[in-house]
Protein backbone atom coordinates (compact mmCIF):
# COMPACT_ATOMS: atom_id res chain seq x y z
CA UNK A 1 0.00 0.00 0.00
CA UNK A 2 1.08 3.67 -0.89
CA UNK A 3 0.72 6.28 1.85
CA UNK A 4 1.35 9.44 1.83
CA UNK A 5 3.02 11.99 4.26
CA UNK A 6 -0.65 12.94 5.05
CA UNK A 7 -1.75 9.00 5.82
CA UNK A 8 -3.58 9.52 2.31
CA UNK A 9 -3.94 5.81 0.07
CA UNK A 10 -2.26 6.51 -2.92
CA UNK A 11 -4.08 4.28 -5.53
CA UNK A 12 -5.34 5.68 -8.67
CA UNK A 13 -3.14 6.96 -11.75
CA UNK A 14 -4.17 9.19 -14.37
CA UNK A 15 -1.65 9.05 -17.39
CA UNK A 16 -1.72 11.53 -19.71
CA UNK A 17 -0.55 9.01 -22.77
CA UNK A 18 0.31 11.93 -25.34
CA UNK A 19 0.04 16.06 -25.64
CA UNK A 20 -1.26 15.94 -29.29
CA UNK A 21 -5.44 16.47 -29.34
CA UNK A 22 -7.64 16.72 -32.31
CA UNK A 23 -9.29 20.22 -30.63
CA UNK A 24 -8.01 22.99 -29.06
CA UNK A 25 -10.20 24.08 -26.70
CA UNK A 26 -10.43 28.01 -25.56
CA UNK A 27 -9.04 26.82 -21.72
CA UNK A 28 -6.75 24.29 -23.01
CA UNK A 29 -4.37 25.67 -25.03
CA UNK A 30 -3.73 29.22 -26.54
CA UNK A 31 -4.93 30.15 -29.85
CA UNK A 32 -1.11 29.92 -31.50
CA UNK A 33 -1.27 26.34 -30.02
CA UNK A 34 1.37 25.28 -27.74
CA UNK A 35 5.20 23.48 -28.28
CA UNK A 36 4.50 20.05 -28.62
CA UNK A 37 7.23 17.54 -27.48
CA UNK A 38 9.03 15.40 -29.95
CA UNK A 39 8.00 11.59 -30.27
CA UNK A 40 11.26 10.66 -28.41
CA UNK A 41 10.16 13.24 -25.78
CA UNK A 42 6.89 11.27 -25.10
CA UNK A 43 7.17 7.46 -22.67
CA UNK A 44 7.04 4.56 -25.41
CA UNK A 45 3.71 2.45 -24.07
CA UNK A 46 6.32 -0.18 -23.23
CA UNK A 47 7.52 2.29 -20.54
CA UNK A 48 4.09 3.08 -19.60
CA UNK A 49 3.55 -0.23 -18.94
CA UNK A 50 6.77 -1.24 -17.01
CA UNK A 51 5.82 1.96 -14.85
CA UNK A 52 2.32 0.92 -13.94
CA UNK A 53 2.82 -2.95 -13.74
CA UNK A 54 5.59 -1.90 -10.67
CA UNK A 55 3.02 0.99 -9.42
CA UNK A 56 0.60 -1.80 -8.99
CA UNK A 57 2.94 -4.09 -7.10
CA UNK A 58 3.21 -1.44 -4.70
CA UNK A 59 -0.51 -0.52 -4.51
CA UNK A 60 -2.30 1.12 -7.49
CA UNK A 61 -5.99 -0.33 -8.73
CA UNK A 62 -6.93 2.32 -11.16
CA UNK A 63 -5.73 4.01 -14.06
CA UNK A 64 -7.14 6.15 -16.16
CA UNK A 65 -5.85 6.81 -19.63
CA UNK A 66 -6.17 10.67 -20.73
CA UNK A 67 -4.43 13.28 -22.89
CA UNK A 68 -4.01 15.30 -25.01
CA UNK A 69 -6.47 13.26 -26.80
CA UNK A 70 -5.69 9.49 -26.41
CA UNK A 71 -7.78 8.13 -28.97
CA UNK A 72 -5.60 10.01 -31.53
CA UNK A 73 -2.20 8.25 -30.43
CA UNK A 74 -1.23 5.08 -32.58
CA UNK A 75 -1.51 1.77 -31.21
CA UNK A 76 -3.81 2.81 -28.56
CA UNK A 77 -6.56 -0.06 -28.50
CA UNK A 78 -2.98 -2.66 -28.41
CA UNK A 79 -1.93 -0.51 -25.50
CA UNK A 80 -5.32 -1.06 -23.42
CA UNK A 81 -5.47 -4.72 -24.04
CA UNK A 82 -1.52 -5.33 -22.83
CA UNK A 83 -2.88 -3.27 -19.75
CA UNK A 84 -5.30 -5.02 -19.06
CA UNK A 85 -2.92 -8.14 -18.69
CA UNK A 86 -1.79 -6.78 -15.70
CA UNK A 87 -2.38 -8.64 -12.64
CA UNK A 88 -3.49 -6.50 -9.94
CA UNK A 89 -5.23 -3.32 -12.01
CA UNK A 90 -8.30 -3.32 -11.15
CA UNK A 91 -10.14 -0.67 -13.46
CA UNK A 92 -8.65 0.91 -16.99
CA UNK A 93 -10.99 4.14 -18.07
CA UNK A 94 -10.45 6.60 -20.15
CA UNK A 95 -11.54 10.13 -20.64
CA UNK A 96 -11.63 11.62 -24.31
CA UNK A 97 -13.38 14.78 -26.57
CA UNK A 98 -15.57 11.75 -28.44
CA UNK A 99 -14.57 13.04 -31.71
CA UNK A 100 -12.99 9.34 -32.46
CA UNK A 101 -14.85 7.88 -30.25
CA UNK A 102 -17.54 6.43 -32.70
CA UNK A 103 -14.33 4.72 -34.48
CA UNK A 104 -13.11 3.51 -32.07
CA UNK A 105 -15.68 2.37 -28.54
CA UNK A 106 -15.97 -1.06 -29.87
CA UNK A 107 -12.15 -1.74 -29.85
CA UNK A 108 -11.32 -0.27 -26.74
CA UNK A 109 -14.27 -2.05 -25.08
CA UNK A 110 -12.95 -5.48 -26.10
CA UNK A 111 -9.47 -4.21 -25.03
CA UNK A 112 -11.18 -4.00 -21.52
CA UNK A 113 -12.27 -0.32 -21.15
CA UNK A 114 -15.75 0.13 -19.51
CA UNK A 115 -15.83 3.50 -17.80
CA UNK A 116 -15.29 6.62 -19.75
CA UNK A 117 -15.90 10.00 -19.76
CA UNK A 118 -16.42 12.25 -22.42
CA UNK A 119 -15.94 16.24 -22.48
CA UNK A 120 -18.63 18.10 -23.97
CA UNK A 121 -18.91 21.59 -23.27
CA UNK A 122 -21.36 23.01 -24.94
CA UNK A 123 -24.64 21.50 -26.51
CA UNK A 124 -24.91 24.25 -29.20
CA UNK A 125 -22.92 22.72 -31.99
CA UNK A 126 -22.01 26.77 -33.19
CA UNK A 127 -20.51 27.35 -29.24
CA UNK A 128 -19.19 23.44 -29.05
CA UNK A 129 -17.10 24.35 -32.47
CA UNK A 130 -15.85 27.88 -31.01
CA UNK A 131 -14.85 26.74 -27.45
CA UNK A 132 -12.97 23.81 -29.01
CA UNK A 133 -11.92 25.92 -32.11
CA UNK A 134 -13.57 23.89 -35.04
CA UNK A 135 -14.53 20.82 -33.28
CA UNK A 136 -18.43 19.12 -34.55
CA UNK A 137 -20.96 18.42 -32.03
CA UNK A 138 -22.19 16.12 -34.04
CA UNK A 139 -19.25 13.59 -33.95
CA UNK A 140 -19.14 13.73 -30.16
CA UNK A 141 -22.41 12.61 -30.14
CA UNK A 142 -22.35 9.95 -32.23
CA UNK A 143 -19.50 8.27 -30.39
CA UNK A 144 -21.41 8.96 -26.97
CA UNK A 145 -24.64 7.13 -28.77
CA UNK A 146 -22.53 4.22 -30.13
CA UNK A 147 -20.89 4.01 -26.53
CA UNK A 148 -24.14 3.53 -25.36
CA UNK A 149 -25.12 1.11 -27.54
CA UNK A 150 -21.86 -1.13 -26.89
CA UNK A 151 -22.37 -1.02 -23.50
CA UNK A 152 -19.90 1.29 -21.58
CA UNK A 153 -21.48 1.82 -17.99
CA UNK A 154 -21.25 4.53 -16.53
CA UNK A 155 -20.57 7.15 -19.07
CA UNK A 156 -20.02 10.60 -17.94
CA UNK A 157 -20.04 13.76 -19.60
CA UNK A 158 -18.25 16.42 -18.25
CA UNK A 159 -18.55 20.24 -18.81
CA UNK A 160 -16.09 22.77 -17.62
CA UNK A 161 -18.21 25.73 -16.43
CA UNK A 162 -17.23 29.10 -17.98
CA UNK A 163 -19.27 32.40 -16.69
CA UNK A 164 -20.56 34.45 -19.94
CA UNK A 165 -19.97 31.38 -22.17
CA UNK A 166 -21.76 28.29 -20.88
CA UNK A 167 -23.78 28.58 -17.84
CA UNK A 168 -26.33 29.48 -20.18
CA UNK A 169 -26.58 26.18 -20.79
CA UNK A 170 -26.70 24.85 -17.08
CA UNK A 171 -30.45 23.69 -17.33
CA UNK A 172 -30.00 22.41 -20.95
CA UNK A 173 -27.28 19.84 -19.53
CA UNK A 174 -29.26 18.89 -16.68
CA UNK A 175 -32.07 17.75 -19.56
CA UNK A 176 -29.79 16.12 -20.49
CA UNK A 177 -29.16 14.08 -17.13
CA UNK A 178 -32.67 13.83 -16.75
CA UNK A 179 -33.48 12.05 -20.73
CA UNK A 180 -30.70 10.30 -20.79
CA UNK A 181 -28.60 7.37 -18.37
CA UNK A 182 -25.77 9.70 -18.07
CA UNK A 183 -24.10 11.45 -15.31
CA UNK A 184 -23.10 15.21 -16.54
CA UNK A 185 -21.07 17.04 -14.17
CA UNK A 186 -20.03 20.19 -14.38
CA UNK A 187 -15.89 20.79 -13.40
CA UNK A 188 -14.91 24.31 -12.41
CA UNK A 189 -12.63 26.17 -14.67
CA UNK A 190 -8.65 25.73 -13.12
CA UNK A 191 -6.01 28.13 -13.41
CA UNK A 192 -3.27 25.69 -15.33
CA UNK A 193 -0.93 26.65 -18.56
CA UNK A 194 -1.05 29.14 -21.05
CA UNK A 195 -4.70 29.75 -22.62
CA UNK A 196 -6.76 32.70 -23.98
CA UNK A 197 -8.63 32.61 -21.16
CA UNK A 198 -8.90 35.56 -18.10
CA UNK A 199 -9.01 32.99 -15.18
CA UNK A 200 -10.32 35.63 -12.77
CA UNK A 201 -12.99 36.70 -14.80
CA UNK A 202 -14.59 33.68 -16.51
CA UNK A 203 -14.78 31.50 -13.48
CA UNK A 204 -17.70 30.52 -12.65
CA UNK A 205 -18.14 28.55 -8.96
CA UNK A 206 -20.38 25.47 -8.87
CA UNK A 207 -22.39 26.51 -6.55
CA UNK A 208 -23.89 29.07 -8.41
CA UNK A 209 -24.57 26.26 -10.99
CA UNK A 210 -26.86 24.10 -8.60
CA UNK A 211 -28.71 27.07 -7.49
CA UNK A 212 -29.28 27.54 -11.25
CA UNK A 213 -30.71 24.02 -11.77
CA UNK A 214 -32.04 23.66 -8.30
CA UNK A 215 -34.69 26.59 -9.54
CA UNK A 216 -36.13 24.14 -12.31
CA UNK A 217 -34.81 20.56 -10.81
CA UNK A 218 -35.40 18.64 -7.87
CA UNK A 219 -31.34 17.43 -6.61
CA UNK A 220 -31.10 14.47 -4.60
CA UNK A 221 -27.87 13.91 -3.16
CA UNK A 222 -26.49 10.53 -3.45
CA UNK A 223 -24.05 9.06 -0.95
CA UNK A 224 -20.59 8.70 -2.46
CA UNK A 225 -20.26 4.67 -1.83
CA UNK A 226 -17.74 2.43 -1.88
CA UNK A 227 -18.71 0.41 -4.61
CA UNK A 228 -19.17 3.67 -6.94
CA UNK A 229 -16.65 5.59 -8.86
CA UNK A 230 -17.42 9.28 -7.73
CA UNK A 231 -14.34 10.32 -6.95
CA UNK A 232 -14.45 13.57 -5.54
CA UNK A 233 -18.00 14.83 -7.64
CA UNK A 234 -20.29 16.04 -5.57
CA UNK A 235 -23.42 13.75 -6.82
CA UNK A 236 -27.02 14.03 -6.71
CA UNK A 237 -30.15 12.20 -8.45
CA UNK A 238 -32.68 14.42 -11.01
CA UNK A 239 -35.85 13.58 -9.23
CA UNK A 240 -37.45 11.02 -11.33
CA UNK A 241 -34.96 11.33 -13.95
CA UNK A 242 -32.26 8.33 -15.75
CA UNK A 243 -29.31 9.88 -14.93
CA UNK A 244 -27.39 11.81 -12.36
CA UNK A 245 -25.41 15.29 -11.83
CA UNK A 246 -22.59 16.12 -10.06
CA UNK A 247 -20.26 18.75 -9.34
CA UNK A 248 -16.40 18.68 -8.99
CA UNK A 249 -15.06 22.42 -7.02
CA UNK A 250 -11.67 21.59 -7.06
CA UNK A 251 -11.18 25.80 -6.90
CA UNK A 252 -13.99 26.28 -4.33
CA UNK A 253 -14.44 23.50 -2.17
CA UNK A 254 -11.52 21.41 -2.53
CA UNK A 255 -11.24 17.81 -1.58
CA UNK A 256 -7.27 17.61 -1.33
CA UNK A 257 -7.66 15.95 2.01
CA UNK A 258 -9.23 12.55 0.82
CA UNK A 259 -7.18 12.56 -2.43
CA UNK A 260 -5.53 9.21 -3.67
CA UNK A 261 -4.35 10.21 -7.13
CA UNK A 262 -0.94 10.68 -8.92
CA UNK A 263 -0.61 11.60 -12.81
CA UNK A 264 2.10 10.57 -15.05
CA UNK A 265 2.65 13.06 -17.86
CA UNK A 266 3.12 12.65 -21.75
CA UNK A 267 6.90 13.42 -21.25
CA UNK A 268 7.48 11.08 -18.39
CA UNK A 269 7.35 12.89 -14.88
CA UNK A 270 5.65 11.53 -12.09
CA UNK A 271 3.27 14.27 -10.59
CA UNK A 272 2.17 14.25 -7.33
CA UNK A 273 -0.64 16.28 -7.57
CA UNK A 274 -2.33 18.35 -10.56
CA UNK A 275 -1.83 22.06 -9.54
CA UNK A 276 1.57 21.70 -7.54
CA UNK A 277 4.48 21.85 -9.88
CA UNK A 278 6.57 19.01 -8.14
CA UNK A 279 7.68 16.34 -10.26
CA UNK A 280 9.71 13.02 -10.68
CA UNK A 281 11.31 11.92 -13.36
CA UNK A 282 10.70 8.81 -14.42
CA UNK A 283 11.54 8.87 -18.15
CA UNK A 284 15.14 9.62 -17.73
CA UNK A 285 15.89 6.69 -14.97
CA UNK A 286 14.12 4.28 -18.06
CA UNK A 287 15.45 5.45 -20.67
CA UNK A 288 19.33 4.77 -18.41
CA UNK A 289 17.89 1.40 -17.92
CA UNK A 290 17.23 1.65 -14.28
CA UNK A 291 16.39 -0.90 -12.41
CA UNK A 292 13.07 -1.91 -10.66
CA UNK A 293 14.50 -1.18 -7.39
CA UNK A 294 15.41 2.27 -8.41
CA UNK A 295 12.49 2.79 -10.16
CA UNK A 296 10.18 2.16 -7.37
CA UNK A 297 12.29 4.64 -4.93
CA UNK A 298 11.16 7.33 -7.46
CA UNK A 299 7.91 6.63 -7.47
CA UNK A 300 8.00 6.59 -3.75
CA UNK A 301 9.71 10.20 -3.89
CA UNK A 302 6.70 11.36 -6.17
CA UNK A 303 3.90 10.30 -3.97
CA UNK A 304 5.78 11.66 -0.78
CA UNK A 305 5.68 14.99 -2.26
CA UNK A 306 2.32 14.78 -2.49
CA UNK A 307 1.48 18.33 -0.37
CA UNK A 308 -1.20 18.68 2.08
CA UNK A 309 -3.71 20.56 -0.79
CA UNK A 310 -3.24 22.91 -3.04
CA UNK A 311 -2.01 26.33 -3.34
CA UNK A 312 -3.74 27.88 -6.47
CA UNK A 313 -6.17 30.66 -5.52
CA UNK A 314 -8.70 31.75 -8.92
CA UNK A 315 -10.44 34.94 -7.50
CA UNK A 316 -11.26 38.34 -9.29
CA UNK A 317 -8.75 40.04 -7.38
CA UNK A 318 -6.14 37.27 -6.74
CA UNK A 319 -4.51 34.49 -9.54
CA UNK A 320 -1.91 31.95 -8.21
CA UNK A 321 -1.70 29.26 -11.14
CA UNK A 322 0.33 26.43 -12.45
CA UNK A 323 2.76 26.69 -15.19
CA UNK A 324 2.30 23.19 -16.87
CA UNK A 325 -0.47 22.77 -19.95
CA UNK A 326 -2.75 20.75 -18.99
CA UNK A 327 -2.38 18.53 -22.18
CA UNK A 328 0.66 17.22 -20.59
CA UNK A 329 -0.47 16.52 -17.69
CA UNK A 330 -4.14 15.16 -18.77
CA UNK A 331 -6.35 16.80 -16.23
N1 LIG B 1 -8.75 15.10 -24.68
C1 LIG B 1 -9.41 14.51 -23.57
C2 LIG B 1 -10.67 15.25 -23.21
O1 LIG B 1 -10.97 16.26 -23.86
O2 LIG B 1 -11.37 14.82 -22.31
C3 LIG B 1 -8.54 14.32 -22.34
C4 LIG B 1 -7.63 15.42 -21.93
S1 LIG B 1 -8.40 16.86 -21.29
C5 LIG B 1 -6.98 17.82 -20.86
C6 LIG B 1 -9.00 16.25 -19.74
C7 LIG B 1 -10.02 17.12 -19.04
O3 LIG B 1 -9.39 18.30 -18.58
C8 LIG B 1 -11.17 17.56 -19.92
O4 LIG B 1 -12.39 17.19 -19.31
C9 LIG B 1 -11.03 19.06 -19.96
O5 LIG B 1 -12.27 19.69 -20.03
C10 LIG B 1 -10.34 19.33 -18.64
N2 LIG B 1 -9.64 20.61 -18.61
C11 LIG B 1 -8.68 21.08 -19.44
N3 LIG B 1 -8.27 22.32 -19.07
C12 LIG B 1 -9.00 22.63 -17.97
C13 LIG B 1 -9.05 23.76 -17.10
N4 LIG B 1 -8.26 24.83 -17.29
N5 LIG B 1 -9.90 23.73 -16.04
C14 LIG B 1 -10.71 22.65 -15.85
N6 LIG B 1 -10.70 21.56 -16.61
C15 LIG B 1 -9.87 21.54 -17.66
Amino acid sequence: MMLDKYSREINYLRVSITDRCNLRCIYCRPKEGVALHGHEDILRYEEMIRVISLAVKMGLIKVRLTGGEPLVRRGFVDFVADLNKIEGLKDISLTTNGILLEQFAQGIFDAGIRRINVSLDSLNPDKYGQITRGGRLEDVLRGIARAEEIGFSPIKINTVAIKGFNDDEALDFARLAQEQPFQVRFIELMPVGKTTLDYGEDYMPGSQLIKIIRQRYALEPLKNKKNRSDGPAKIFKIKGGRGEIGFINPVSDHFCSTCNRMRLTSDGKLRACLLNEAEVDLKKALRENCSDAELEKLIWDAVLLKPRQHDIVCTENSLRKCSRNMSEIGG
